[in-house]
Order: structure tokens, then sequence, then C-alpha cells
């Protein structure tokens, strides 16, 4: 499994994400990476291997920002590399996106925008869906939230995504099908995390997003619709009333017995995306052969 951390509001997003990401490193990942935007444009830091890797990295450049996205990778398209770590740019470097899942039409449509003209940089199938929304941004003249929901619906497969332009250093676009994303809901802050534990030192109220919806976010404001139709989706704000410890522990009485318990949705969740039954094929990390 993956993980997936966005911010955005007052503060800067680099502790907050880095932070974030050593919180979601229990799903397991072969590298990591961060991206901010501000008016200067979208600056990004990204590697193989550890998230402490990543911090190093990070301390030694100038990211900062009050809108950042992070992520932690389990390649399936595309060795573990720094190039194929995300996040991922279209080709303008504008616009930036993190990436749970797997786009399963991701070789018809490179294949599309390569005739276009679109020069790729990475192995991966999550540059295919950055740069379509790129094209639709640029050539349609539609704004970011437009153009990652024109995007989508061309793709078929799952995701996780979050996404920030350049050009609108003030959102933050995020949307789900088949990959978790949680928003966390702070005073005049936002975050949105794979799992509530990286939100929960921050806010406990949480609205989990559904397969389906995309959520548009700024500093102030957040509004979810439908990908398919548009239409709002009126969400529950819900109350996380566990503590830290009591969320690890998912309400048994120790550890050892949470685990075994576990093993059923966590099978779930790594698998998710991976194995298709229709096709019968599987995209399992570093045992494709
Ligand atoms: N399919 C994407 C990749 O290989 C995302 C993998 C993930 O969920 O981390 O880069």
């Amino acid at each position: 499994m993956c993980g997936i951390i966005g911010y955005i509001g007052h503060q800067d997003s680099v502790p907050i994400v880095i932070k974030g990401l050593k919180r979601l490193e229990y799903r397991g990942y072969d590298s990591a990476g961060i991206a901010t935007v501000d008016s200067t444009g979208v600056k990004i830091v990204k590697n193989e291997g550890k998230v402490a890797r990543l911090e190093k990295n990070v301390d030694e450049s100038t990211l900062r920002g009050n809108i950042g996205i992070g992520h932690t990778r389990w390649a399936t398209h595309g060795a573990p590399s720094d190039t194929n770590a995300h996040p991922h740019l279209d080709e303008t470097g504008k616009i930036a996106l993190v990436h749970n899942g797997i786009i399963e039409n991701y070789d018809s449509l490179r294949k599309l925008l390569e005739r276009e003209g679109v020069k790729f940089e990475t192995e991966t199938d999550t540059e295919v869906l950055v740069q379509l929304i790129g094209r639709f941004y640029h050539a349609d003249e539609m704004t970011l939230a437009e153009a990652v929901q024109a995007a989508l619906q061309d793709v078929v497969g799952t995701y996780g995504i979050v996404v920030i332009s350049a050009d609108e250093p003030d959102s933050l676009i995020a949307a789900r099908m088949g990959s978790p994303l949680v928003l966390g809901i702070g005073e005049e802050e936002f975050f949105l995390a794979s799992d509530a534990s990286p939100i929960i030192p921050h806010t406990r109220n949480v609205v989990y997003l559904d397969d389906g919806d995309l959520v548009e976010i700024n500093k102030s404001n957040y509004e979810v619709r439908r990908i398919g139709d548009n239409k709002p989706v009126n969400k529950v704000i819900e109350r996380i009333e566990y503590n830290l410890e009591e969320i690890e522990k998912g309400g048994f009485p120790h550890y050892m017995l949470k685990e075994i318990h576990d093993q059923v949705h966590t099978i779930t969740d790594t698998m998710r995306g991976r194995l298709s039954l229709e096709t019968g094929t599987a995209h399992l990390g570093g045992i494709a052969d």
C-alpha cells in the first residue's frame, strides 16, 4: 500500500506533510516525495527510499509553502527510482499530482498524448493522468477542478489523487475511486490523507470521501462534487473521539489482537486496485515476473 497527504492553510506545509508521511510509513512503500506551490511556482523534492532520506533532502532545499502534497509510493508501473517517485508534473511543470492506485488504460492514453507531442519523463501510469489534466487545463482553458474532472472521465482504474497548480496557488483538488482519502477540517486549514492517523494531531473533524467524490479546497472553504455529473454532495462531518493510541489499537485491548483481526483489511487494502478479476491480471511491485 502507499500513502497520500495534502495540506492547505496558514502554516508551512512542509513539516506537516513530512510528519504525515511518517505516520503513513506502516503502509509500506519504496519511494517518497513532496511538492509545494506558492506564487513562485511548484517545487518538488522526491527520492527512492525512506521518508527519512526525503526529510534530509528537504532540509537541504528551500522547499516551503502554505500548500503541500506528499506521497509514499509502492511501484506498480515503472521501477522504484527518483524519477518515477511522485509527485509528477505535467509538461509545463505547472501542475503536480500524487496518486495511489493504478490507471489501467494508461497505455492507450499515453500513446494518444504522445501522438499529440507530449513528452513523458517517467515510466509510470500516473504521469499519464497529470499530462491529461495538463492538456485539458491549458488547451481548453478550464479551471484546475474542471480539468481534473474532465481527465478522470477518460480514466479507467483506481485512484486517490491530490493535485495542485502554479496558476491556482490557493487551491487543492482531490478525488477518489478505490483508494481511500480522508479530509480533515481545521480552523481555516484543511488536511487530506489516506487514513485519519496523520490528521488527528491537527483536527478531529473529518469527512470520509467516497468513491466518485471530487473535493475542491481553498484556504477557507471546501466543496465536494460527484466526478461523474458534477452534482454537489452533502457530506457529514464526523468527529473522531479516539486518541491516537486508541486509533492505532482499533478498539482492541492490545496490539497483537488488533493485528490478528487486521489481516483481512490489510490484505484487501494491499490488493485493492492491483488485481483485476475481469482481465485476470496482477500488478504487484517487486514480484512482477
Ligand atoms: N501506479 C502508480 C505508480 O506506480 C502509483 C502506485 C502507488 O499506489 O503508490 O507510480
